[in-house]
């Protein structure tokens, strides 16, 4: 699939992508390496809205497996996300990029509420907007939420930043013989399972068809080579 050409994208980045080689946190020499790529990308007259996960902070499930409620523990994953959005907007201010975050949890103290009509006038006049806290509600991921804002804000594809440079039939960090698919369905992500996102976020991009791109967010440009349609990576589409 040729990506050039799009005019709006939405990247979701994991809340691991910023992290750097830390095992926890936020690592802002990372953060600021990816907002560059994202300068870069906006600086070729890309319309861009980000989502960032939060597992590098907190995850809910991880919270739930040591017996906290399911719940409780989520509220915690999406405030994490919002520290996540806050450090991204630092480091694209510091590049001269416009930024307006906007969590689905109001805190009026830090960011601007999730109103679609303003995130769209911040977006044409060229503000990267950074959604945060996901869909606002537990039992959700961050996937959810890049799928959902994906389609109310209009995007032409939903960028899923990873490790890794595309769906893989096995997972290729364990498995060598593993190989990685150029394209897919969206049902056969759903039937056979893959690891792209979550099911309802699949589910959420395949009704709207929205495609998923997989890449490699860890190896530097590769955000702008995928762009131009020469990087290496997993379309998921119709
Ligand atoms: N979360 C949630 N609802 C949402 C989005 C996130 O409850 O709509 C919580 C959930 O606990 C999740 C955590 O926030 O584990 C961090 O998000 P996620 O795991 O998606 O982050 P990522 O894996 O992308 O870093």
């Amino acid at each position: 699939m040729a990506l050039p050409g799009m005019k709006r994208i939405l990247l979701k980045l994991s809340g691991e992508a910023l992290m750097g080689s830390s095992p926890f946190g936020i690592d802002p020499e990372t953060v600021a390496s990816m907002a560059a790529e994202v300068k870069e990308a906006k600086d070729r007259g890309l319309e861009i809205c980000l989502v960032i996960g939060g597992g590098n902070i907190f995850r809910g499930m991880a919270g739930a497996a040591k017996g906290m409620d399911r719940a409780q523990a989520d509220y915690m994953g999406m405030l994490a996300t919002v520290m996540n959005a806050l450090a991204m907007q630092n480091a694209l201010e510091q590049l001269g990029v416009e930024t307006r975050v906007q969590s689905a949890i109001e805190m009026d103290k830090v960011c601007e509420p999730v109103i679609r009509r303003r995130a769209e006038r911040h977006m044409e006049k060229g503000r990267v907007v950074i959604f945060a806290a996901g869909v606002g509600a537990p039992y959700f991921t961050t996937d959810s939420g890049a799928a959902l804002r994906a389609a109310e804000m209009k995007c032409d594809a939903l960028l899923k930043g990873t490790s890794v440079d595309g769906v893989y039939n096995a997972d290729p960090k364990k498995d060598p013989s593993a190989v990685r698919y150029d394209t897919l369905s969206y049902d056969r992500v759903l039937a056979d399972n893959l690891k792209v996102m979550d099911a309802s976020a699949v589910a959420l991009c395949r009704d709207n068809h929205i495609p998923i791109v997989v890449f490699n967010i860890r190896e530097p440009g590769n955000l702008a080579r995928v762009l131009a349609g020469e990087g290496v990576s997993t379309v998921v589409g119709d």
